[in-house]
C-alpha cells in the first residue's frame, strides 16, 4: 500500500499530510475523498450529529411529595439517552394565581407532565389543546392523569383518568377480559380511580409489537408501586401496550388494568404510563426505559433505542440507583 495512504489517515501527522497532499496525483485525492464519505455515511452513522428533541417537563403542584425529584429524575433519564435536552417548568403552588402560567408549548417536541393541581388559564389550555392537536408530543406520568377532571380535551389526551370526581359521566372504565383475550370498556355506575396497598408487580405486554414495547419480555417485573385501578374516562383512540394484574389480596379491583397506554389527539401522539408513583418506583429499569422509548415515540413515531441490558425478567426486578 502506498505510504502516503496510510499517514492520510494518521490525523497527528496533520503537517505531514498536507506536505504529502500536495503530491499525491489527482485519481488517488478523489478516491480518498469516496473512502472518506463512504466511512462517514457507512462505517460511523453514530459519529453525525443526531437532532436532539426538546422536552418541557410540568410539574408545580401534585399530590405527590416526591414531585420536583421525580422531575429532575426524569430530565436525566431523558437526556441519559443523548435524544433530549430537558426543561422543568415549574407552575406556581395550589391556590396562586395561574393567569401569568404560559409555557411556550410550540418550542418543544414533547410535553411531559408531571402536574396534578389547579386548572390552567383558558389561554394556556387553549394553546395546549393547539399544541397537541398540530402534531405536539404528550407524555403522562402516574398522578398527571388525576389533573383536570373537567377538561375534556385533557382527558380525551389520556384516554382514562382517576379521582377529582370522576365518576361513569367521565366515560367507561378500561380493562382487560380474560375469557375476551382483549381490552373492553364498561359504562357501569361507580367511582373513577383507586389502588391498593403499594407492592412489586409483574407487567404484561399486549402489544408486543407496538415500537415502544418491541424487543422487551413479554412479562417484568415492576419495583414497587401504586398499581391504579377502576380509571375511567372519554378512552378514544387508545392502544394499551401493557396491563397488570391488580389483586384483590392487595385490596385491588381483581382486574386486569392498563399500565401503559399510547393515544392520538389530532396530529399529537400520547404516551400515558401509570406507573411512577414514587422514587423508587421511577427507579425501576422497566419505568426508565418505557419512559425513554415513549418519548421518543411521540416525539418521532419510531424507537431506535436498544433494550437495556439490565431490564427486568418475570422473576427478577431491577432498579438504578
Ligand atoms: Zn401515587
Amino acid at each position: 500500500m502506498d505510504s502516503r495512504i496510510i499517514r492520510l489517515t494518521n490525523f497527528n501527522s496533520i503537517q505531514v499530510y498536507f506536505f504529502d497532499f500536495m503530491k499525491i496525483p489527482k485519481f488517488q485525492i478523489s478516491l480518498f475523498a469516496w473512502t472518506l464519505i463512504l466511512c462517514l455515511f457507512v462505517c460511523d452513522v453514530n459519529a453525525l450529529p443526531r437532532k436532539i428533541y426538546k422536552v418541557l417537563i410540568i410539574d408545580g403542584q401534585n399530590n405527590h411529595r416526591n414531585m420536583a425529584e421525580g422531575s429532575v429524575m426524569m430530565k436525566k433519564f431523558l437526556e441519559d439517552t443523548g435524544m433530549f435536552t430537558a426543561e422543568i417548568a415549574t407552575s406556581p403552588k395550589k391556590g396562586e394565581n395561574m393567569e401569568n402560567f404560559k409555557p411556550e408549548f410550540s418550542n418543544y417536541d414533547v410535553v411531559l407532565s408531571n402536574y396534578n393541581g389547579d386548572s390552567w388559564s383558558e389561554d394556556t389550555k387553549v394553546a395546549f389543546e393547539k399544541y397537541v392537536k398540530n402534531g405536539g408530543g404528550l407524555v403522562v406520568v402516574h398522578a398527571a392523569d388525576n389533573a383536570f377532571p373537567k377538561w375534556l380535551a385533557y382527558n380525551k389526551m389520556i384516554g382514562i383518568g382517576g379521582w377529582e370526581g370522576r365518576n361513569e359521566k367521565s366515560g367507561p372504565y378500561l380493562y382487560f377480559d380474560k375469557e375476551k383475550g382483549k381490552m373492553v370498556k364498561d359504562t357501569i355506575k361507580g367511582l373513577g380511580g383507586s389502588h391498593g396497598h403499594q407492592h412489586e408487580f409483574v407487567v404484561t405486554i399486549r402489544e408486543a409489537n407496538h415500537p415502544i414495547m418491541k424487543g422487551l419480555p413479554t412479562e417484568w417485573l415492576h419495583q414497587k408501586d401504586e398499581l391504579y385501578d377502576r380509571l375511567r374516562g372519554p378512552a378514544e383512540n387508545v392502544t394499551v401496550l401493557a396491563t397488570a394484574y391488580s389483586s384483590v389480596e392487595q385490596k385491588g379491583s381483581g382486574r386486569i388494568e392498563p399500565m401503559l397506554m399510547t393515544l392520538q389527539y389530532g396530529k399529537g401522539r400520547i404516551f400515558h404510563t401509570t406507573l411512577g408513583h414514587e422514587n423508587y418506583s421511577q427507579k425501576c429499569v422497566g419505568f426508565i426505559t418505557t419512559l425513554q422509548r415513549g418519548t421518543e415515540w411521540v416525539a418521532t413515531g419510531k424507537v431506535t433505542q436498544p433494550i437495556p441490558k439490565d431490564f427486568p425478567t418475570k422473576t427478577k426486578g431491577r432498579a438504578r440507583p
